[in-house]
């Protein structure tokens, strides 16, 4: 597979804030039940953001200025908590790319990973606590997994779609434990974490606009 160079990525921030955007009212639905009805909005201004100021980019940059610049961005356009979580990870993401002008598949992934972590390290919130990170780091360990076994981008990718997703599932079982959710403790059970379905629409965006 050819390396995934600024201006792809600048074309995948398009695909996830669509993809976001499509889907803002159910994120704020899923919010509505556990925490305060603003996550859908909250992650739609923030990739709009990014997306935006992605748009006005040098056509020189490289993919970590593309990642910084999406961080400051999202961080400037979102009140609520998932505003430092994400523009974390994507700092995160900007440093695992430095010096390099394009990213390898396993470049990529390490990007991938480097946001999670980036998510963990951020909300200190470990696994089983109901928030995106049930949905993030099982995505970046199985798409770790695949990579290193050889799997390319593209199949790597796709197993980190399908971790996120029985990883949101699974948040319905769990007890809030970290954000505005743990208030309601065990009446939190039965729901969806609003954080983690987010997780799955970027990480799903992501496989779309990268592995094909
Ligand atoms: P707020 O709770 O400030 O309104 P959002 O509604 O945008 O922020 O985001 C809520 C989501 O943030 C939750 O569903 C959860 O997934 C995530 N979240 C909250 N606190 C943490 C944390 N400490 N670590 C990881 N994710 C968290
Ligand atoms: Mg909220």
């Amino acid at each position: 597979m050819t390396d995934i160079t600024a201006a792809r990525l600048v074309v995948m921030f398009g695909k996830i804030a669509a993809a976001i955007e499509a889907e803002k009212d159910r994120l704020c639905a899923l919010d509505g039940v556990i925490g305060d009805a603003d996550h859908g909005i909250a992650m739609s201004l923030g990739f709009s953001a990014a997306r935006d100021a992605l748009a006005a980019l040098d056509p020189a940059a490289d993919p970590t200025t593309v990642f910084n610049t999406a961080a400051k961005s999202f961080l400037n356009a979102v009140g609520a908590s998932s505003g430092p979580l994400y523009a974390t990870a994507l700092m995160r993401a900007g440093a695992s790319a430095k010096g390099k002008a394009a990213l390898t598949d396993a470049d990529f992934v390490a990007a991938f990973q480097a946001m999670a972590k980036g998510i963990q390290d951020r909300g200190k919130a470990e696994r089983g606590e109901k928030t995106m990170i049930d949905a993030w780091l099982p995505a970046a360990d199985a798409a770790g997994e695949c990579i290193s076994a050889g799997g390319g981008l593209a199949a790597s990718l796709e197993a980190a779609v399908s971790a996120a997703k029985a990883g949101a599932e699974a948040t319905k079982g769990m007890v809030a434990a970290k954000g505005r959710a743990e208030r309601l403790g065990e009446r939190s059970l039965g729901h969806m974490d609003p954080g983690a379905a987010s997780a799955v629409v970027v990480i799903e965006a992501i496989r779309d606009a990268v592995a094909n």
